[in-house]
């Protein structure tokens, strides 16, 4: 388990995003529990385990202010691709929350770009399930970007792009030359 050494002042200071993206900052790191506490109460958000949570995203921000259960300064850890898909979602949730317009394609469009997610292996599950306050933010965000547009089944988290497939398929981006996109993929400009 990881605990953050408590003489340490981090870089960045004390703070923790919440999975809708909003900040708490404190003099200390038991001010921002007590916030985050506060917070998912008012906002009927379910309870977690804030203390965990906030340890982990500080660990994983700067890894030198933390320590596992053998003493060792904690790895340095990746962002999930759900954490990132979020991350992304929450982006246009909040272009579009600022009134500013985005860009879809038809809805048979979406369906034949998800069709080729279906079968792409860099479609991963974002495995939100276990989790009911990102189940919440994903469901928040993806109604408000996509409205009443379908959420299409069978497309999940993209691994090449770390975007989430659900709205990316609607979306009317401009195609992007990453090699390690697949010669079939639908965002893939073609030479
Ligand atoms: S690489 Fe392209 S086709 Fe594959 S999952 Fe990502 S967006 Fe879909």
């Amino acid at each position: 388990m990881l605990t953050i050494k408590p003489n340490l002042y981090p870089a960045d200071g004390y703070r923790f995003k919440e999975t809708d993206g909003t900040i708490f900052r404190g003099p200390n790191w038991n001010s921002v529990l007590k916030q985050v506490v506060a917070y998912r109460e008012r906002a009927k958000l379910p309870k977690g385990d804030p203390l965990r949570e906030i340890t982990e995203q500080a660990c994983a921000r700067q890894p030198a202010i933390c320590f596992d259960d053998q003493g060792r300064v904690a790895p340095k850890t990746q962002l999930s691709l759900k954490s990132k898909c979020l991350k992304w979602l929450n982006g246009f949730f909040q272009a579009k929350e600022k009134g500013e317009s985005l860009a879809f394609v038809s809805a048979g469009e979406a369906e034949k770009r998800a069709e080729i997610c279906r079968a792409c292996p860099a479609n991963h599950d974002l495995n939100i399930s276990g989790c009911s306050s990102c189940k919440q933010s994903f469901a928040e965000f993806r109604k408000g970007i996509l409205e009443s547009r379908v959420q299409l089944k069978g497309v999940h988290g993209c691994g090449v792009l770390a975007v989430d497939l659900k709205v990316a398929v609607h979306l009317d981006e401009i195609r992007i030359d990453n090699p390690n996109l697949p010669a079939v993929c639908w965002r893939k400009k073609a030479l």
